[in-house]
């Protein structure tokens, strides 16, 4: 049975005119999917009952169940394991995000990038969702409990979006203020399904987000890096960088084999030029592997460029590690984290340092699942 939201505009088009239903219908179906959240055709009541009858024949609404959730103490983070239809699971999370939440804001002399902004008193606060784009991931990052997982399949375009939805059904849909692709996946190795869930996330008519709330991060998928930046689409790029050379990072990050530093800076600056928008960088801190002075330096450099390179327009985030059960690499201790903070700042990078968030839940990637799977084994 088609998951109606697997379909694109022109889709949803195509398949209300072979039901020989009037073209408004289409718009009055996406309004029930994206505004109202439903699950069930019966709830769409100004359709006629027996085209919710043909619907509830030919047509499903994907809704992936909830198999675990858990929150914070603070009750600030919200991780929900879900389950789609084939029985894999995947997780989401919500995270919403109260004044103080950074270690420390921005100097005066930098600009974060605008969803970066620690909140002020009198801006509401950002509630941010945090989704994923495969069930577990083929790039195999040694620190990620998604990468030592291992890889099952991508998600549809429909299973995307559905994971904002569940979040919008239960709190205040407008209250959403920021959308992550940060979750279980690498969300640029299959451009064209993430894309099809941007368009439905962004499209008015849909979950009408704004495309600049919408962050991708990417582990370094240059081709797909490529496609994002004519699109000018104004959604946000992160690239995970976790190291400053090579070869520490052929070994955190695997995809570097197929797609080394040189040219993934290339990729970055392309990005920053045509978009003219500010690439973040995420880099978390590890121990004794990573976290050097000189390898700040050195990520310093990088991200400088030499000689007549114009300066990137960048913005480096910095996390502490949240160390899984199977890995050798732990945290950073605070010391080290803000000396390296420190060699970057000083170097006029533009640099935050993200605050542990839903440790206690096991909220880092993947992490859930993992402990869930270990009450199962
Ligand atoms: N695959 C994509 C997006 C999902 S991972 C990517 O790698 O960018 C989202 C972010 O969480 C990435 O920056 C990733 O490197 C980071 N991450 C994964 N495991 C982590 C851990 N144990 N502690 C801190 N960050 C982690
Ligand atoms: Fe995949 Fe990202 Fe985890 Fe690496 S960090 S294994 S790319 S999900």
């Amino acid at each position: 049975m088609i998951d109606l939201l697997n379909l694109n505009k022109n889709e949803l088009r195509d398949f209300v005119a072979a039901l020989n239903e009037p073209a408004y219908r289409a718009a009055q179906i996406e309004r029930w999917l994206y505004h109202e959240f439903v699950t069930d055709f019966d709830a769409m009541t100004n359709l006629p009952s027996d085209l919710r009858a043909r619907l509830n024949q030919v047509a499903r609404i994907g809704a992936p169940r909830v198999i675990a959730e858990h929150s914070s103490a603070d009750g600030l983070t919200r991780k929900a394991l879900l389950q789609l239809d084939d029985g894999q699971t995947i997780e989401a999370v919500l995270m919403s995000y109260a004044v103080g939440a950074f270690y420390q804001t921005p100097p005066q002399d930098q600009t974060p990038p605008q969803d970066q902004t620690p909140p002020q008193d009198q801006t509401p606060p950002r509630c941010t969702v945090c989704i994923s784009t495969q069930v577990g991931c083929p790039i195999g990052c040694p620190f990620c409990a998604t990468g030592q997982a291992g890889y099952v399949r991508n998600l549809t375009p429909g299973e995307i979006v559905a994971q904002v939805l569940h979040f919008a059904r239960a709190a205040r849909p407008d209250a959403l203020t920021n959308i992550v692709l940060m979750g279980m996946g690498e969300p640029l190795m299959k451009f064209d399904i993430t894309w099809q869930a941007i368009a439905s996330l962004t499209d008015p008519a849909r979950f009408g987000m704004g495309a600049r709330r919408i962050t991708v991060s990417t582990s370094g998928e240059i081709p797909g890096i490529e496609r994002l930046t004519p699109e000018k689409s104004q959604v946000n790029l992160a690239i995970s960088l976790h190291a400053p050379d090579d070869a520490l990072r052929d070994v955190l990050v695997p995809l570097n084999r197929k797609y080394p530093l040189r040219d993934l800076m290339r990729a970055a600056r392309a990005y920053a030029e045509q978009t003219r928008r500010r690439v973040t960088f995420e880099y978390a801190l590890m121990d004794r592997v990573n976290d050097a002075p000189e390898q700040a330096r050195a990520l310093a450099r990088l991200l400088r460029g030499g000689g007549a390179t114009p300066p990137l327009l960048c913005h480096v985030n910095l996390i502490p590690l949240n160390p899984t059960r199977a890995s050798p690499y732990r945290r950073s201790p605070e010391a080290r984290v803000l000396a390296f903070e420190k060699i970057l700042r000083a170097a006029h990078i533009p640099t935050t340092l993200r605050v542990e968030r839903g440790i206690e839940i096991a909220a880092g990637c993947g992490q859930l699942r993992q402990v869930n799977e270990s009450k199962n084994e």
